[in-house]
């Protein structure tokens, strides 16, 4: 089926611009965490400040999340509960993990502005329990600070000294939607102007190239909105524009969950295109395989269609979604003995196959003839010494399967719904600013949350879109108060 190409959206010439019908020194277009925490700062900063929103109540993605925020290199919940952190090793960490040619400066300043960007939520009103939680993922429910990425998954602890650093902040509820009440409450104390049901379309430019406004339809009508200092684009990512998934990310179509409301359409990255934004690392995405907990199931051993290992099972769940998908083709099984089975799992795995041998089992999933036995035997023989020779799964995780019968999982791209959301946008730079191909600044742009590049693409750590999206969006809607550089 061809598909139409996805080309930016055009900007509009100011001189083209009749009328404006409001004014003010910030337009922050789209409220969901990265909006919200951009007015915030904005306001904080003496700038009268416009938000856009395309539904009619701000909240965007981040308001039906978990919640969970990657924050670290000291903060005070990680000081709070015995751990010690500090921004060269959260640094030392993030490139290690993140990926090839990591976004060094950003990351740089996501580490060491981790403690104040903490200090600054709990100013907004935004309460945290020293509570460790041990196990793997909190709830939505849950509170507190855990490890949510491969921080102590082999080769990292080798690499950095780990620390735990999701934090979750203190409610009884769902925690995202408590992290967008406050923060939106702030919003409204602080005098920031809410426009909901106001879609933006295209971004108006002075002959210079500044951005200096937005042109937007609210429920039918046109609006032409002056920003006099500057224009912040938290929009989220592309996730729900197929065009966009297709062109940019094709390995992203097997994933059946996506893990963002409608608003993400792209349209916040096209309108940064259109001038003259460069969109960068447009291939990732968050790519989640929930397979724990019972975080059990990770004593098991997960093979590909020739019926090989081929990743250390304790691994966090997003690598083991982004390995599997991307790597094995989304074609990949868990294996279990009758000891460690369990049928709670988040997601409910089809059983393909169970048997009383491993040869049995082998012959019912279709595997090719000896080839499970080859590798549960390799396996077992590590385990029985404490060991994974092969990819050093830890040794709280290592057990040998030998008590029958013995089951297979189906994990394939077909039958689990992997969960994926977008993680390539705008590029920018570390006071946020959006940046051409060239590295040029675009003058009166910014970008934050989903609708810029993440520094974790691919690479990612749960909780880093939320921790990154408020991070940014403060420092987005402060350097736009300033009237950028
Ligand atoms: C179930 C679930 C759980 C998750 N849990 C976590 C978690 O615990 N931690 C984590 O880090 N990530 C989590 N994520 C992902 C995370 O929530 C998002 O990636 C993140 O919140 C994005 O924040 P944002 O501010 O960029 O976008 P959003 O919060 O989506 O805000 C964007 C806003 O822009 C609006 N908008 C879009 N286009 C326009 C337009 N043209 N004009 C005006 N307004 C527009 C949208 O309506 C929306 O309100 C989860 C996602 C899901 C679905």
């Amino acid at each position: 089926m061809a598909r139409e190409k996805v080309k930016p959206c055009g900007v509009l010439a100011s001189g083209d611009v009749g009328r404006w019908d409001s004014e003010s020194d910030v337009v922050i277009v789209g409220l969901g965490g990265a909006g919200a925490c951009a007015a915030i700062a904005a306001a904080e900063s003496g700038a009268e400040t416009l938000v856009l929103e395309r539904a009619s109540a701000g909240g965007g993605t981040t308001e039906v999340s978990d919640g969970m925020m990657y924050i670290g290199g000291g903060t005070s919940l990680q000081q709070a509960c015995g751990f010690e952190d500090s921004p060269e090793e959260m640094f030392k960490f993030l490139m290690a993990s993140v990926g090839p040619e990591p976004d060094e400066e950003r990351i740089r300043a996501f580490c060491e502005g981790g403690p104040a960007h903490y200090d600054w939520l709990v100013a907004q009103g935004v309460p945290f329990e020293a509570e460790f939680y041990a196990g793997r993922m909190l709830s939505p429910e849950q509170q507190g600070l855990t490890y949510s990425g491969n921080e102590l998954v082999h080769p990292f602890p080798d690499l950095a000294v780990p620390a735990p650093r999701a934090h979750m902040a203190a409610c009884t509820g769902p925690t995202g939607a408590f992290l967008m009440q406050k923060l939106l409450e702030r919003a409204l104390a602080l005098g920031v102007r809410i426009q909901p049901d106001t879609r933006a379309e295209t971004l108006v430019c002075a002959p210079d190239g500044r951005v200096v406004g937005v042109y937007a339809r609210q429920t039918g009508r046109d609006q032409y909105l002056r920003a006099r200092r500057g224009v912040v684009l938290c929009a989220g990512g592309f996730i729900n524009n197929q065009e966009m998934v297709c062109q940019f990310a094709p390995s992203l179509m097997k994933a059946q969950y996506h893990a963002a409301t409608d608003g993400d359409d792209g349209r916040g990255i096209r309108m940064g295109m259109g001038a003259g934004g460069a969109a960068v690392r447009m291939h990732t995405g968050q790519i989640t395989l929930p397979f724990y907990p019972p975080k059990g199931l990770m004593r098991g051993v997960f093979v590909n269609a020739q019926a090989q290992r081929f990743i250390a099972e304790d691994a966090y769940q997003g690598t083991m979604g982004e390995v599997c998908l991307l790597e094995q083709h989304g074609r990949v099984w868990l294996i279990l003995d009758d000891e460690i089975f369990e049928r709670r799992a988040y997601a409910e795995p089809e059983i393909a196959g169970v048997g009383e041998s491993i040869e049995e089992l082998e012959a019912e999933v279709g595997f090719p003839e000896g080839a499970l036995q080859f590798t549960i035997e390799a396996y077992n023989r590590d385990a029985r010494r404490g060991e994974d020779r092969l990819f050093h799964k830890g040794a709280e995780y290592l057990k040998p399967l030998e008590t029958p019968p013995f089951a297979a999982f189906d994990m394939s791209w077909d039958k689990i719904p992997y969960a994926v959301f977008t993680l390539g946008g705008l590029r920018t730079n570390a006071r946020a600013e959006v940046l051409s191909v060239d590295g040029i600044r675009i003058p009166g742009l910014y970008a934050a949350g989903r609708t810029a590049a993440s520094i974790s693409s691919p690479g990612y750590a749960s909780g880093t879109s939320v921790g990154e999206a408020t991070f940014f969006g403060r420092v987005a809607g402060f350097s736009a108060a300033g009237g950028g550089a």
